[in-house]
This record gives C-alpha cells, sequence and structure tokens, in this order.
C-alpha cells in the first residue's frame, strides 16, 4: 500500500496558525475531505480533488478516506482546530475499529491550534490552571450527562471552556447551562464570549455570570468560564497559577 491519511487541524482561522506541518501534507495530498467550510480553506490545485461534504456525515467521511488511502490515495481529512478536540480523528478511529485488514494503514494524526487556546491567548490566560473542556452539544450524548459534567467542573473550581454552545436547533440548552454555571459559582464569576476567534470577525467579550445572556453565544463561539480566582487585570483576564 503507497497510500496513507492524515488527520489534520487547520487551526481556528487565521492562515498563519496553520502548522508547517499540515502545510506540508496538504501540499502532497491527492484528495482532501472534510465539512464544506473546512475544505474551502484548502486552495485549489492541480492533481488535487477537494472531497467537501455536509455536516454529521463523520463516519461515511471517514470510510471514503480509509477506501481511498487503501486504493494508494494520499488523503487528508480536515478539521477546524485541532482535529483531536470535538472532531474527525475519533470518527476516523471509529471507522477503523471496524476494518481490522486497515489497521497498518499509513495514519497520522496532525494537531492544530485548537479554538479555546485561541480565545485564552487573545484574552489573556483565562485557563492559566487547571481546565477543562466541554462540549456543549448534545448530538452525540445525552443532555443528561452534559448536565453532570458541567456541575461536577464547575464544583471542582475548574476553569472550563465550552465548545458548540449554542445552535438554532438546540437554543435553550445554553441557556440551562448558564442557570447550572450560576448555581454552582455565583453571579460574580467571569465568563468571555470569544467569537470567530482569529478570523477578521474576531469578538471577544467578558462579562459575569450575572450579566450573561444565551444570545451572547452561537455556533462561532468558544465560551470559557473562569475558576473562582480568575479575575481582570486592565484588559486582560488570567486565572493565576496558584489556584
Ligand atoms: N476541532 C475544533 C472544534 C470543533 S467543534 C477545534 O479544535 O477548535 C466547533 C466549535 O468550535 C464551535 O461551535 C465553536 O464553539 C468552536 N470554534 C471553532 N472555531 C472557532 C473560532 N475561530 N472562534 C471561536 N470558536 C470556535
Amino acid at each position: 500500500m503507497s497510500g496513507w491519511l492524515a488527520v489534520a487541524g487547520l487551526g481556528p482561522g487565521d492562515e498563519n496558525m496553520v502548522t508547517p506541518e499540515v502545510r506540508a501534507v496538504l501540499a502532497e495530498a491527492t484528495d482532501v475531505i472534510g465539512y464544506f467550510p473546512y475544505v474551502a480553506r484548502v486552495a485549489p490545485r492541480d492533481g488535487l480533488i477537494l472531497h467537501g461534504s455536509d455536516n454529521r456525515v463523520e463516519i461515511d467521511r471517514a470510510d471514503h478516506a480509509l477506501r481511498l488511502a487503501s486504493e494508494g490515495a494520499k488523503v487528508v481529512i480536515v478539521s477546524s482546530g485541532d482535529p483531536g478536540v470535538f472532531a474527525m480523528a475519533s470518527a476516523l478511529f471509529e471507522a477503523l475499529e471496524k476494518q481490522p485488514a486497515l489497521y497498518d494503514l499509513d495514519i497520522r494524526i496532525l494537531p492544530g491550534i485548537t479554538a479555546m487556546l485561541a480565545a485564552a491567548a487573545h484574552a489573556g490566560a483565562p485557563l492559566g490552571h487547571d481546565f477543562c473542556a466541554i462540549n456543549l452539544s448534545d448530538n452525540l450524548k445525552p443532555w443528561d450527562l452534559v448536565e453532570h459534567r458541567l456541575r461536577l467542573a464547575a464544583q471542582a473550581d475548574f476553569a472550563m471552556g465550552f465548545y458548540n454552545p449554542r445552535s438554532a436547533s438546540r437554543p435553550h440548552q445554553f441557556a440551562r447551562a448558564l442557570e447550572i454555571l450560576r448555581e454552582e459559582c455565583g453571579g460574580d464569576r467571569l465568563i468571555t464570549f470569544a467569537r470567530a476567534v482569529t478570523t477578521p470577525d474576531e469578538r471577544i467579550v467578558t462579562v459575569t455570570l450575572a450579566e450573561a445572556t444565551p444570545e451572547m453565544a452561537d455556533m462561532r463561539t468558544v465560551v470559557l468560564v473562569g475558576n473562582s480566582a480568575t479575575r481582570r487585570v486592565g484588559r486582560f483576564v488570567y486565572t493565576p497559577r496558584s489556584a
């Protein structure tokens, strides 16, 4: 088999945040597979086939990539941010698990800058000590589990990053998440809404939980909640290393 498969993170948006490793693998690829808007970030060239697909067809996409690579193609599956953070790397292994004949295929996962870390950098250092990341979407897991993890993370005094906070199809869940956070953390806790980070539309707003409204988040927003020691310093937000 001469084909290979890379699962690559394109970073949060800015082309300067695509790693040289990812750039190099894209330059060698014969096929790029992924959700339409991510594939659109790859420049077309001779000899490269771009396969854009709809959202929520991750396993089909992974099967397609495995098939092409096993037939000799040089395939890159693209994700935004990091491919291992609520993205295609896990979906790929889920598909691979069912195909032992392909276990020896040349597969590489290439990390990228995830939204939470790009957002934290532009806000200051809100994740400067222990933190966790929670996907607020219940597309793939029950909402009860989301609430359970949220509550326990807040009780453990983690700083938190929330992906997929709110979409048109699930408008009420983020409101519920804010309620839980207010119950567990109180109204004074700092919350940062970081939208379209590293793109021309970037907007970063920090308020208290008491001031936060569900409308402050959408699907292009990653939400950061500080721990009990997180505070403002000038225009920045940071979490001390001792807390
Ligand atoms: N693999 C991606 C996450 C995919 S889930 C990563 O590592 O970043 C999609 C969610 O990521 C969005 O709903 C949003 O919460 C977050 N996100 C992705 N890009 C973003 C950006 N540029 N600014 C803010 N949030 C972003």
